[in-house]
C-alpha cells in the first residue's frame, strides 16, 4: 500500500513536471527595484523578493560605507513596512548584510519562505526564522512547514506557480581580487542569536537564480561575477545583472555575459546604487557605463534603469 502511494505520488509529480515543462503562455510580470540588489517580481499570483535591503532607506542612514564591525546591525522596520506588504518567497543570493539583513524580518511579518544557502539560513535562524530541531525528536510535519528552503546550487525546483533553477556562482572580486582572503568570504556558523555583528553576515557561497514565471525566464544575479559555463545557453528573456564597478575586475564581464545568455531582450542593472551613500548623479553616471557596455555587446537588448519602487510591467 505504502509502495503504491509512493508510486502514485511519483506519477502525480511527473505529470505536473511535464505540464510545467510545456511552454506556459506568457502573462505580464511586474518587476520593481528595491535598492541595492533588492527586487520584487510578481505575476499577481505570487510575490517573490530578491535580496531585500529596504533598510538602505533608513532615516539617518550613514553617508559612507562603514568600516567598523557594528554590533547593532538590525533591520529598519519603518523602511521595510513602507514598501513590503505581501511576500511569498525570498531568494537570497548570498549572506552579506546588504542582501540578508531584512529577510528574517520580512519572513516573520509575511510568512514568506526564504530560499538560501545553509550559511544564510544560520543568519535567519539567529533571528528566529526556522526551527532548530532536536535530533532526538524530529517532527517531519514541522520540517515541511519550515519557512526556510536550504539550497546548495544545482537544484531545479517546481513550485505551484513558478519554477526555480539554483545556479552556483561567485561573489564580486572585491579588494582588487583579494576578496577571498578575508572573513567576508567564509560561512556563518549555526548557533548565533541576533543582534548579529556585521562580520556575522558572511557570504557563505553565492548563487544565481533562473526564475520561470508567467511564461518568462528571469535570470537573477546579486553580485558582479558569474561562472560562464554555468549560465551558457540559459536564454532568459529578462536578466537582472550585477552592474557595480567591481565588474571591471573580470575579463570582458558584460560582453561574455551577454553572449552566454543569448542577448536577453531586457536587462535590469542591479547592485549599482552604492547603498545610497554616493551622490545619485554619480551612481547614475557609473551605471550608464554598464548600459553602454550592454548596448555594445547586445544592440537589440533594452536596458531598464528603474526608479526605486516603480514597477516595470513586461508583457
Ligand atoms: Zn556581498
Amino acid at each position: 500500500m505504502r509502495v503504491l502511494a509512493i508510486l502514485l505520488a511519483g506519477l502525480a509529480l511527473a505529470a505536473s513536471a511535464s505540464a510545467a515543462s510545456k511552454s506556459e503562455p506568457r502573462r505580464p510580470v511586474e518587476i520593481s527595484y528595491l535598492g541595492n540588489a533588492g527586487w520584487q517580481v510578481t505575476d499577481r499570483r505570487v510575490v517573490i523578493l530578491v535580496d531585500p535591503y529596504l533598510s538602505e532607506f533608513r532615516h539617518n542612514a550613514p553617508t559612507e560605507q562603514m568600516t567598523e564591525d557594528d554590533p547593532l546591525v538590525e533591520p529598519d522596520p519603518p523602511s521595510i513596512d513602507a514598501h513590503i506588504g505581501r511576500a511569498d518567497y525570498i531568494l537570497i543570493t548570498h549572506g552579506h548584510e546588504d542582501h540578508m539583513l531584512d529577510a528574517p524580518y520580512i519572513s516573520k511579518k509575511t510568512g514568506a519562505v526564504i530560499i538560501c544557502t545553509e550559511s544564510a539560513a544560520n543568519i535567519a535562524r539567529a533571528s528566529g526564522v526556522g526551527e532548530v530541531f532536536d535530533p532526538q525528536h524530529v517532527d517531519l510535519k514541522r520540517i515541511s512547514r519550515q519557512p526556510l528552503i536550504v539550497v546548495r546550487g544545482g537544484e531545479d525546483f517546481q513550485f505551484a506557480n513558478f519554477s526555480l533553477e539554483v545556479i552556483p556562482s561567485l561573489h564580486s572580486a572585491l579588494f582588487d581580487k583579494r576578496y577571498n582572503d578575508g572573513f567576508w568570504a567564509a560561512s556563518t556558523p549555526p548557533g548565533l542569536t541576533a543582534p548579529l555583528r556585521e562580520s556575522d553576515y558572511k557570504e557563505g557561497g553565492t548563487l544565481m537564480y533562473l526564475l520561470r514565471i508567467a511564461g518568462h525566464r528571469i535570470l537573477i544575479m546579486g553580485s558582479m561575477n558569474y561562472i560562464e559555463r554555468n549560465i551558457a545557453g540559459l536564454r532568459p528573456d529578462i536578466a537582472i545583472v550585477g552592474a557595480g564597478t567591481d565588474r571591471n575586475q573580470l575579463y570582458r564581464y558584460t560582453e561574455r555575459l551577454m553572449r552566454a545568455l543569448g542577448k536577453p531582450s531586457v536587462v535590469f542593472p542591479t547592485h549599482w546604487d552604492d547603498y545610497g551613500t554616493k551622490p545619485r548623479a554619480d551612481a547614475l553616471e557609473q551605471v550608464g557605463t554598464f548600459v553602454a557596455e550592454v548596448h555594445a555587446a547586445a544592440p537589440k537588448t533594452r536596458v531598464i534603469v528603474p526608479a526605486y519602487f516603480i514597477p516595470t510591467t513586461l508583457p
